[in-house]
Formats: structure tokens, C-alpha cells, sequence
């Protein structure tokens, strides 16, 4: 069988050196984080149709997105420059006076600061990106619980082998037992306790971030693991409210862009995976985009993924 797998070997290649010049953004120096999240908000195509042009970050976000066109003709590289200046004056404004716009940043702290804008923009994007996650501690000896509701724009899992494996142990019960153990105001005196975690609310977007990054006494380290981005069936994660909701399964999203991250925090390359109206796969690197077959989704270097419910 050599022969076939030689064709196949080639056919791939070819498939992937289709390159479209469009959509692509002009890397202004250490610039592919801020790339990399204004190519992976193209996919919230409804989030934009919503979004007042009021905010001057937000509107600037909101105009290069679009003026990205979705990947559907052709068209020279965008320049991000009004997006960095405004991005760099909104960090100043938050007293991040360090901000400076061509070094690299952690994607997770940029997003996090334009998510906050678009929301403060219109209570309907709020609704289309948020999720909320109520927290309950109980007390094991005498019942009494308390719950308290967090609502994010950002979801933040673990990293395990599939996207589906981090919103599992994400739910997992979790038992403060020894020196963790809770105070409980009905017995007056530290018990052991469980805490359950269940979804109450998730938006039409569903964005999440790998805890890929983790630090001890001052250094940073990355853990590099295989991780499943694309559910295995048909692609579509299933988002349980709780632990034991094997039945409802109401939440069913589609995996629909991703930011990536090679090297340390502080040097290394972002890059985003985006999907069109056509389910097609695109490589966004700076000003090259290119089409990719869906294992390529599949890897260690996965850090934001953005899902849109099916
Ligand atoms: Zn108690």
C-alpha cells in the first residue's frame, strides 16, 4: 500500500498550502496576541450585530471584525494600530501604567478587559456571553448550606485530555476534609464539607480558557498537554448543569474558534483557529491565513476556546 499513502501524503500537502490572502492583521511587533483575539472574535457574529458603536474600544474591535469579512473575499491585510493606541489607553485608564502594547501580553487578561467593555456596552451581549456558576459548600455533619452565584465572561478549567474531561472534573463534588475543613455557622465549629459547583446560566457563547499556566514562589510554568478542543460526537460538547444532569443536557455547543499559545508568557507566538459559515477550519497567523483539516484543533497549545451553542 505504499503508493496510496504517498498520494494521501501528497494530497494533504496541497490541501494545506492553499493560502488565502484575507482576513489577516499586520503584526506591529510582538502584536499576534492582540491577532489572535481579534481574529477569534470574528466567529460571535451575532454578538456584534447587537453592540451599540459607542465605546471607542469596543467600536474599534467590533469595526476591525467586520471589516474582516468573515473570510469570504479577498482583501489585503487589515492594521490593527487604532485597536493597540485605544487597547494601550484602556490599560492606563485601569492603572496597568506598565501596559505597552508591543510586548506580549497573556490573552486571557487582554480578552478579559474588551469582554468587559462589550458587556458594559448593551445588557444583551451580556446575556450572550456570560455564564454564571452557583457554588454550594454544605456541611456534612448537620446540612446547613450556603450557595453563592458568580457570573463571568470567561470560564476557567482545568486542563485535561478533552474538552469534555475539564467540564467533568470542573463539576466533580470536592470534600474540605483536614486542616481544609469548613467553619459552619449552624454548628459554630470547623466540620468537613463539601462543595458542589453546578452552571445556572450559560450564554449563547460559551468562552474558556485552559488553566495551561500555573505559578509557584514567583515562576511561572505551562503545562503542555494533548488536549481534545472538538468533541468527539459530532463535534458537540454537551454542557451538563450538574454532576448527576444526564438528562436534560440543554447546553449543546459547537466548537467555533480557538487562541493558541506556543513558548512561555513572556516570549513565545499566538496564533487563532477559526471556523466559517461552511464548518471550514482556518489557521490565523498575523497576515496568513491558511485552511486546516480539524485534528489540527487536537493540540498541547490550545489556551482560549470560544463555543457557540448548536
Ligand atoms: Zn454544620
Amino acid at each position: 500500500m505504499p503508493k496510496l499513502t504517498e498520494h494521501h501524503n501528497l494530497s494533504q500537502e496541497l490541501k494545506q498550502k492553499v493560502s488565502i490572502v484575507h482576513a489577516g492583521l499586520i503584526n506591529k511587533g510582538n502584536t499576534c496576541y492582540a491577532n489572535s483575539i481579534l481574529q477569534a472574535l470574528t466567529v460571535l457574529s451575532r454578538l456584534w450585530s447587537q453592540l451599540p458603536s459607542e465605546s471607542s474600544l469596543s467600536s474599534l474591535v467590533k469595526s476591525i471584525v467586520l471589516n474582516m469579512s468573515l473570510l469570504n473575499r479577498s482583501r489585503p491585510p487589515i492594521d490593527p494600530s487604532n485597536f493597540l493606541r485605544a487597547l494601550q489607553n484602556r490599560m492606563h485608564a485601569l492603572n496597568n501604567n506598565a501596559f505597552y502594547h508591543n510586548h506580549q501580553q497573556d490573552v486571557h487578561e487582554i480578552l478579559q478587559v474588551v469582554f468587559d467593555e462589550i458587556i458594559g456596552s448593551s445588557p444583551l451581549v451580556d446575556n450572550l456571553l456570560s455564564v454564571t456558576v452557583t457554588t454550594t459548600t454544605s456541611c456534612n455533619s448537620c446540612c446547613f448550606s450556603t450557595s453563592r452565584e458568580q457570573k463571568d465572561s470567561i470560564l476557567i478549567l482545568p486542563t485535561c485530555k478533552s474538552i469534555a474531561d475539564s467540564f467533568n472534573k470542573f463539576l466533580q463534588p470536592q470534600e474540605l476534609l483536614g486542616d481544609s475543613k469548613w467553619f459552619c455557622p449552624h454548628c459554630s465549629s470547623h466540620q468537613e464539607a463539601t462543595i458542589e459547583i453546578q452552571f445556572s446560566n450559560c450564554g449563547d457563547f460559551l468562552v474558556v480558557q485552559l488553566l495551561r499556566y500555573t505559578s509557584v514562589n514567583g515562576s511561572s510554568f505551562k503545562d503542555n498537554k494533548l488536549v481534545n478542543c472538538l468533541p468527539k460526537k459530532h463535534h458537540v460538547l454537551k454542557v451538563a448543569s450538574h454532576p448527576t444532569d444526564d438528562v436534560s443536557f440543554n447546553n449543546k455547543y459547537n466548537l467555533v474558534a480557538t487562541t493558541n499559545h506556543s513558548g512561555t508568557l513572556k516570549a513565545g507566538h499566538y496564533w487563532a483557529f477559526i471556523k466559517d459559515q461552511q464548518n471550514t477550519w482556518f489557521k490565523c497567523n498575523d497576515r496568513c491565513i491558511s485552511q486546516v483539516d480539524t485534528f489540527h484543533l487536537n493540540n498541547s497549545s490550545s489556551y482560549i476556546l470560544f463555543f457557540s451553542r448548536s
